[in-house]
């Protein structure tokens, strides 16, 4: 089968029980692994979604009720898979709360289902995602060749009570979402996880989540008094790949095409957060060459996923 040409990896759904306190309409969407689903990304030429569950999902619940809702809520996505060829493909979800267990999760998922790597929402039960006890996951992702994708979460209550509380529109996608992920992006780079596994491979949504823009000034300080293995622009450029998903600017499109190349962007959506017709039609007409704009819309995503 030939690859395909049009892939988004920023594509949500929901397990029943997991889906939370959601508005209905977003509930009913991410609850849909069918007809609705399918009929938007026809609407907009997608020909493959890569899926995710949201919100964090397993990741964080207590130890045996994470593993057995981990394994349930990726098989549900296998038989997506199984019901729909040629149009579904997976991210696990993984119970960070037990670490070792999580790690042969994705074994599991990748070896026998086929799946393309994890996702991973915000911090792993309270600590962040550099903690040496989530190490064994990234190091199972390393070695099966699979990405992990970074995923925005709820910020910490001390950081929520220092600058959120009186002004509560900031948390979520428009503000806080970006600073919680940049963050343990940085953390990530500086915690000589890359350097143990330096064919680690890590997706960041939202055109970077800043570090495009951010990353010069960053590399320049962080880089001299951290004392870091190498400077930490190289790990940002060479582990590091970014998605449109629900970021459809020019403006940061440009940025991150200076920044990274074109070879690390990969058309996402967010689905179904922002709009399948929005995002592609935001890539169709971006200020980008015929030859970009296929690498971002699909090719990209078939080298780093092996589509
Ligand atoms: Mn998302």
């Amino acid at each position: 089968m030939a690859a395909p040409k049009v892939v988004t990896l920023e594509e949500h759904y929901s397990h029943p029980q997991l889906l939370g306190g959601m508005p209905r309409e977003l509930g009913e969407a991410l609850l849909d692994l069918g007809e609705r689903r399918i009929r938007e990304m026809d609407e907009a030429g997608i020909e493959l979604q890569v899926l995710s569950h949201f919100p964090s999902g397993p990741q964080n619940l207590e130890p045996q009720r994470a593993i057995a809702l981990a394994r349930e809520t990726n098989e549900l996505v296998q038989r997506t898979i199984d019901a729909h060829p040629g149009r579904f493909r997976g991210f696990a979800a993984l119970p960070l709360t037990a670490p070792q267990e999580a790690a042969a999760e994705l074994r599991r998922t990748v070896r026998q289902l086929g799946f393309k790597g994890a996702m991973l929402h915000g911090r792993g039960a309270g600590v962040p995602l550099d903690d040496r006890r989530f190490w064994c996951v990234f190091a199972e992702a390393e070695s099966l060749d699979v990405p992990i994708y970074l995923h925005p979460d709820v910020s910490p209550d001390a950081v929520v009570d220092a600058y959120y509380r009186d002004y509560p529109a900031l948390l979520g996608p428009g503000w806080a979402y970006t600073v919680e992920t940049a963050t343990q992006a940085l953390r990530l780079m500086m915690s000589g996880l890359l350097d143990a596994y330096p064919k680690l491979k890590i997706i960041v949504g939202h055109l970077g989540e800043s570090l495009p823009f951010a990353i010069v000034r960053c590399d320049a300080n962080i880089s001299r008094r951290a004392a870091l293995k190498r400077p930490l622009r190289e790990y940002f450029h060479e582990n590091f790949w970014i998605t449109t998903a629900a970021n459809f600017s020019n403006p940061a499109l440009a940025c991150s095409l200076m920044e990274m190349g074109v070879d690390r962007i990969l058309f996402s959506v967010d689905w179904p957060f922002a709009s399948n017709i929005e995002g592609r039609r935001f890539i169709d007409c971006a200020p980008i060459s015929a030859h970009d704009r296929a690498k971002i819309l699909g090719a990209n995503a078939a080298a780093l996923l092996r589509l």
